[in-house]
């Protein structure tokens, strides 16, 4: 019974959450979104609104100030944004996916310090992991911190970090033990506030270049460069141990697969919303193209795809909120869902001839937009070997 009125309770809040996202959309998103996207300009009004909505904490727990949505209403709230503008849900993932790692692995004190103003916004970030020389082999990279005193001092640059420069905090990976073997022995996540509140740079910290994208317009990605920047080690270093941030790191990436995958599912979406509306508009040789069965057939299969992939998502949420790690379920999901994605954009524009191609409709951008999503958090070629050892492990003979 008490179950049961839990379950009920937690349907209302996400109705009326999702029922406020609508809105917003609706109201501020639509009408902004296409010139925004093509000036390449950050969004500053509509992230005040995403802090007032709450965005910004999603995931984090009520008794730090968040509204502790499950991953499952989560992923929902992800795909429903990614339709309209897939950029907006970086300017919060990314910064959910540092604080999920406090959440999860930090200690009282650390919680206490950072998650009351990351559930705000007023501290915003992201996850910086990779470097020139480190992506997929991340335990190559080279930013090392050293502990003197109560302090670490960090030497090191990192790229391609979302929020890197409209932000001002990140969740670091550096190597504390450069010498470890194996090299994920010597990583650990620090906490790193990179500007004031002012959003001037703090010492020993800067930003290098803004990094210009083929999509993903709007939102940043940048690198961020230390040089004797200096830190608290009670408050930075991650559960106040170090040698654990490669665990950290790819465990906070779960839930970024998840984002990734509900974010290709928002592209595939609006990409299959916008063709079954154009091809019965478009008329040719005497009839609307959606009865050419050519046009059938792509549409079928773009259909069929997205539904799948929206149910792989659900699935590695659900998997997600028991709090198990879940490395196939979120690895299948942002897999199928992304590679999806491009391939629903891709028949998309085809559907819309030369329509298609023109920067008055949302079809080139979600073309543009579509192929990140086989990049970003851990490549595709990576996730399928992580689900081969999966199915491997978990199916001994
Ligand atoms: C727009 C954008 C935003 C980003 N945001 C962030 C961010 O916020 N934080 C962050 O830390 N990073 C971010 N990244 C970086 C992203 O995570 C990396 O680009 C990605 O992990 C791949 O690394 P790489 O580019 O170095 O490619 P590489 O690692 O050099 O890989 C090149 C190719 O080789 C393949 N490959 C590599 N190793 C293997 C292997 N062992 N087996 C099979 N194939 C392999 C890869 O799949 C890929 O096809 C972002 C990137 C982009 C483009």
């Amino acid at each position: 019974m008490a179950d049961t009125q839990h379950m009920d309770e937690a349907a209302e809040e996400e109705r009326m959450m999702l029922d406020a996202i609508e809105k917003w959309l609706e109201q501020k998103v639509k009408p902004v979104a296409m010139q925004l996207e093509h000036d390449d300009e950050y969004p500053t009004d509509l992230v005040e609104d995403m802090k007032e909505l709450g965005l910004f904490g999603a995931l984090i727990d009520p008794e730090y100030g968040g509204l502790g949505l499950s991953a499952s209403t989560y992923a929902r709230i992800v795909t429903r944004i990614a339709e309209e503008w897939m950029s907006l849900t970086g300017i919060f993932n990314s910064h959910l996916m540092m604080a999920q790692i406090v959440q999860r692995f930090g200690t009282d004190k650390q919680k206490e310090h950072w998650l009351p103003k990351f559930a705000t916004g007023e501290i915003r970030g992201g996850l910086a992991l990779t470097e020139p020389n480190a992506g997929t082999d991340l335990q190559a990279l080279t930013t090392k911190a050293t502990l003197q005193g109560d302090k670490y001092i960090v030497e090191g640059a990192k790229t391609w970090i979302s929020n890197a420069i409209e932000g001002s905090c990140v969740a670091l990976l550096v190597k504390t033990d450069p010498s470890a073997e194996p090299r994920y022995k010597g990583m650990s996540i620090l906490i790193t506030q990179t500007k004031d509140s002012d959003g001037k740079d703090l010492p020993g910290v800067k930003n290098g270049n803004k990094l210009e994208k083929l999509g993903y317009k709007g939102i940043d990605s940048g690198e961020l460069i230390y040089d004797g920047y200096e830190c608290d080690a009670e408050l930075c270093l991650v559960g106040g141990e170090e040698g654990k941030g490669f665990f950290m790191a790819t465990g906070g990436l779960e839930i970024g697969r998840i984002n990734i995958a509900a974010r290709s599912v928002g592209i595939a979406r609006r990409a299959l919303r916008e063709s079954v509306a154009y091809s019965q508009t478009r008329h040719t040789m005497g009839k609307p193209i959606c009865e050419h069965q050519a046009i059938q057939l792509k549409l079928g299969e773009m259909g069929a795809k997205t539904r799948a992939a929206e149910l792989l998502v659900e699935d590695a949420a659900r998997a997600y909120d028991t709090g198990q790690r879940i490395d196939m379920e979120a690895g299948m999901a942002k897999y199928f869902a992304s590679e999806t994605a491009v391939e629903v954009a891709t028949e998309a524009m085809r559907i819309h001839g030369g329509y298609g191609y023109s920067k008055e409709y949302p079809i080139e951008r979600l073309y543009r937009d579509a192929p990140l999503m086989c990049i970003g958090e851990g490549t595709n070629e990576m996730q399928r070997i992580i689900i081969a050892k999966q199915l491997v492990k978990r199916n001994p003979v």
